[in-house]
């Protein structure tokens, strides 16, 4: 069974259709990277795999476990999804430690002791284990997002979404967020990231899927995408981008 199904996704904000008919699926361990200009709906894609928004039409199956199915919790479900955004959101008044142990204290069914050691070994994991007790405001950017991905992950969730994890930081910052990441696809994470970094999407995704205006135009693996497009749309972005 696909750890993810989509099946005829529909999403509309009043009269706008942003989605529009998508199919797709994702298995355990895969990492699908999805591209697309401007507008096409990526993030709010994104955002229907945890019903950040509520979806219009069709389903997303998560684990054989309908998102819309009313009988199921989906806070639950919810906990499985980690998510990271372009702005980290970190809460500004909790130490980056703090940050990171406040949802699994609150949800996870374990003693303060085991949530504090998950999340310093995590911290080691995004490679600040010596920032667990200062604030947001005194990291880089690049560091508040490496921080941002530890708190996502202290849920222990099965999937990972990222949306342009990387968009907001200065360029020198990008390599080590992207490390990171690709330390959790190798190790087996389920990942769906929306992202600009082609490099990235070339050497660690496992599919890649092009959007525009709301429709999935192109899918494959990237040597597909990247090197053997098939639609012009996809033709045109990538000369646009690489
Ligand atoms: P992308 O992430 O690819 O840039 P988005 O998913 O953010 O695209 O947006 C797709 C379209 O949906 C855009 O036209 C955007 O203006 C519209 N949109 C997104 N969120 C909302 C919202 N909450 N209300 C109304 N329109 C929205
Ligand atoms: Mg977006």
């Amino acid at each position: 069974m696909p750890k993810l199904v989509v099946k005829h996704l529909k999403k509309n904000f009043g009269d706008l259709e942003v989605l529009k008919d998508l199919n797709f699926e994702v298995e355990e361990g895969e990492v699908v990277c999805i591209i697309g200009p401007s507008g096409s709906g990526k993030s709010t894609f994104l955002r229907c795999m945890n019903r950040l928004e509520e979806i219009t039409g069709g389903s997303v199956i998560i684990d054989g476990v309908d998102l819309a199915d009313p009988s199921q919790n989906i806070n639950k479900v919810r906990e499985n999804i980690g998510m990271v955004f372009q702005h980290f959101n970190l809460f500004p008044h909790l130490t980056v430690l703090e940050n990171i142990m406040l949802a699994p204290d609150e949800l996870k069914d374990e003693t303060s002791e085991e949530t504090r050691k998950t999340a310093l070994s995590l911290l080691e994991t995004v490679g600040l284990s010596d920032k667990a007790d200062v604030y947001p405001k005194s990291l880089s950017g690049g560091q508040k997002q490496r921080v941002a991905i530890a708190r996502a992950l202290a849920m222990k969730p099965d999937i990972m979404l990222f949306d342009e994890p990387t968009s907001a930081l200065d360029p020198e910052m990008v390599g080590d967020v992207l490390e990171v990441m690709k330390k959790l696809a190798r190790e087996g994470m389920t990942m769906l990231v929306v992202t600009h970094e082609m490099g990235f999407a070339k050497e660690v995704a496992d599919h890649v899927v092009f959007m525009d205006e709301g429709y999935i135009m192109e899918e494959g693996t990237p040597d597909q995408v990247f090197n053997h497009p098939q639609n012009e749309r996809t033709k045109d972005f990538l000369e646009k981008v690489l």
